[in-house]
């Protein structure tokens, strides 16, 4: 019998474990164009916090006691799909399980990078994807720059870190604890910032006494408003995630938002599957940096279905280094 964990109830706040409930479901015989996966690595994302709640956004919410999504890699055991055989190795979205039946259109086959399966969901996934994009594209980093990026030591921020470097910027990281900041220092971060020992403000202040050219934001709150106060002139900041906010009630507050005016900070959100059809233009820069080593993969692995939520939850906690995991 499948397994999957389902939306019990909406969180308010922080999610527990009383919000997620892991069930039988049925395992329906094939119809043509479907494949049966057999998962062997579950991705757990913040963003899925925003889906737990009962909003209108840029996917549709979850719904309680319907099963949860997120990307996973597993292996074909049941192909009635041209093109899909028993033994292919893919990635879909219908992770939080440990078998589904997928439409073959919604699944990739893992491209032949000579990368590990579950690397495809963090550093040449959809994680290393928006570092990649969010930097280049979005804050149009470039040699020379000064970037400060939030949460470095995570999935994301620890691929901004090492692209900045690989393409000629100082970095400035900022993570939670002296562990995470040399796991930072040794990703080749010209400064790092223990947030969780002072303030970030005055951290960052000592550390860019000549101001930031480029911030990657992951957190919001009190680091985007320490960016804001430290920006030179035509700043360019790439709004990616502010994890800080996502299980709060409060608004966040900004002290030096107006000198998004004076200094013409450029502040732009976005969101990566806008870039998805950008992907080979990904894969063919950062495919050989991960091959020889300039760009590192971390990952924090949590074993077994039964502990996903609390994978999930981990990310709030500060629990991973690199991208966290389920691996099953
Ligand atoms: P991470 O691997 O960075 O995990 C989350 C990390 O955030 C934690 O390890 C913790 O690190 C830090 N954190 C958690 N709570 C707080 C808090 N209250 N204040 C400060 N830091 C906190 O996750 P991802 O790399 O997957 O995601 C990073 C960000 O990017 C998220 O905001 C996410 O929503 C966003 N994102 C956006 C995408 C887009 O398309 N725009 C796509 C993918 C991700 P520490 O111990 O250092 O505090």
């Amino acid at each position: 019998m499948a397994r999957a964990w389902h939306l019990k109830s909406r969180p308010s706040g922080m999610p527990t474990s009383e919000n997620f409930e892991l069930k039988d479901i049925d395992l329906r015989e094939l119809a043509d164009g479907q494949v049966r996966v057999r998962n062997r690595w579950l991705s757990v994302d913040p963003y899925m916090r925003g889906r737990m709640n009962d909003v209108k956004s840029y996917v549709p919410p979850f719904q309680v006691g319907e099963p949860l999504e997120g990307g996973a890699v597993g292996e074909v055991v049941e192909s009635k799909a041209d093109g899909y055989a028993v033994g292919d190795l893919v990635q879909h979205m219908a992770g939080w399980r440990d078998e589904a039946v997928v439409q073959s259109r919604t699944a990739q086959k893992l491209p032949n990078l000579g990368a590990a399966p579950q690397q495809f969901l963090g550093v040449l996934g959809v994680t290393g994807a928006t570092a990649y994009f969010g930097l280049i594209d979005a804050a149009a980093a470039k040699a020379g720059d000064i970037v400060f990026v939030s949460a470095a030591a995570g999935a994301v921020g620890s691929v901004v870190v090492q692209v900045a470097k690989a393409k000629g910027m100082t970095v400035i990281g900022s993570a939670g604890g002296p562990e995470k900041c040399e796991f930072v220092r040794s990703l080749g971060a010209d400064h790092v910032i223990d947030y969780k020992a002072g303030s970030i403000l005055k951290g960052l202040a000592e550390a860019a006494p000549d101001g930031i050219d480029v911030y990657f934001d992951n957190v919001g709150g009190d680091h985007l408003d320490a960016a804001f106060a430290l920006a030179r002139n035509n700043a360019r900041f790439a709004i990616c995630g502010m994890i800080e906010g996502y299980n709060q009630r409060e608004p966040m507050a900004f002290r030096f938002i107006q000198r998004v005016i004076a200094a013409r900070i450029q502040l732009k959100g976005f969101i990566v599957f806008d870039y998805f059809p950008r992907l080979p233009e990904f894969y063919a820069e950062m495919a050989p940096w991960v091959a020889n080593g300039t760009v590192k993969s971390r990952e924090t692995v949590v074993d077994g279905l039964e502990n996903t939520p609390d994978a999930f939850l981990g990310l709030f906690r500060g629990e991973n280094t690199g991208k966290m995991l389920v691996r099953l």
